[in-house]
């Protein structure tokens, strides 16, 4: 069993960051759950995690969950960024407040929230930080600029902060996962199969699992799974990595 951490996760109403939350708790963590959408409250709450929320687009959003997880639990030794949305639209059309939004999200409230955490994670001299990235953090696919323009950034921060924090006992890493099956996914699904006027059978065998060599779509509790280790005492020595989930579609 490991030692009963302080963890802050973003983006926990459902998907990823709901059964992170969840095997958090399971391993006796105090957990913050950090959402804009207030459903996350009672999905926190059965869990056994504490809920606040925040719209991470805002800056001073961030600011304040990290303080109230202090203000809580006394200090923050594990920080999971995993809060995220999708927009599909080619460059030509793509409008600049969706772009702005995006990258707002998933990178800029990332880095504020390290940023906020950082003090109490080097004053303990232990800290993990783990980026929920992509598939798209390593290779592109057309009509997502601006999430694929995110993820392939926070992987640039996940190897800034480990080589910032190698000498203060704070690791950094990111995960990189294919499909997940998550309601972000089931829209994408529902949206390309009224595009291409398919079945939505096919869409995941024909578009969403075309690159894979394992043809299924990845369970939330498998991603879960790598962030609790990643997030362990044994994973001190891996730091500045990307971790592909991704059912071998990086492996061609
Ligand atoms: P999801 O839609 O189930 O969860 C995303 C969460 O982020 C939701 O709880 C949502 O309310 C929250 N959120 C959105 N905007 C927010 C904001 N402005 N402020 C605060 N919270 C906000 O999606 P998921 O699939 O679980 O995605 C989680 C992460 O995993 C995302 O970063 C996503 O890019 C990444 N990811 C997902 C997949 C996949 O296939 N599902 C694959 C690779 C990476």
């Amino acid at each position: 069993a490991s030692i009963p951490r302080v963890a802050l996760v973003t983006g926990t109403s459902s998907g990823i960051g709901e059964a992170v939350v969840r095997h958090f708790c399971a391993q006796g963590h105090q957990v913050l759950a950090v959402d804009f959408n207030p459903a996350g409250k009672a999905v926190a709450e059965q869990a056994g995690a504490a809920f606040f929320k925040a719209d991470l687009t805002d800056g001073e959003a961030c600011k304040a969950a990290v303080a109230e997880a202090i203000k809580r639990f006394g200090r923050v030794d594990i920080l999971v960024n995993n809060a995220g949305i999708q927009h599909v639209s080619p460059i030509e059309e793509f409008p600049e407040a969706k772009w702005r939004q995006i990258i707002d999200l998933m990178l800029t409230a990332p880095f504020l929230l390290a940023q906020a955490v950082w003090p109490s994670m080097r004053e303990n001299g232990w800290g993990r930080i783990v980026n929920i990235a992509s598939v798209h953090a390593q290779v592109a696919s057309p009509g997502k600029a601006a999430y694929i323009s995110a993820k392939h950034g926070m992987i640039g921060l996940t190897k800034t902060a480990a080589l910032e924090g190698g000498s203060q006992g704070i690791t950094a890493n990111a995960i990189c996962p294919a499909y997940v099956k998550t309601p972000l996914v089931d829209g994408q699904i529902a949206d390309q199969a009224k595009m291409h006027g398919m079945e939505e059978q096919e869409v995941i065998e024909q578009i969403m699992l075309k690159n894979a060599a394992i043809k299924r779509l990845i369970e939330p509790a498998e991603v879960a799974e790598l962030v609790g280790y990643l997030a362990s005492d044994l994973a001190g020595a891996v730091t500045g990595a990307s971790w592909n989930i991704d059912l071998g579609w990086t492996a061609q």
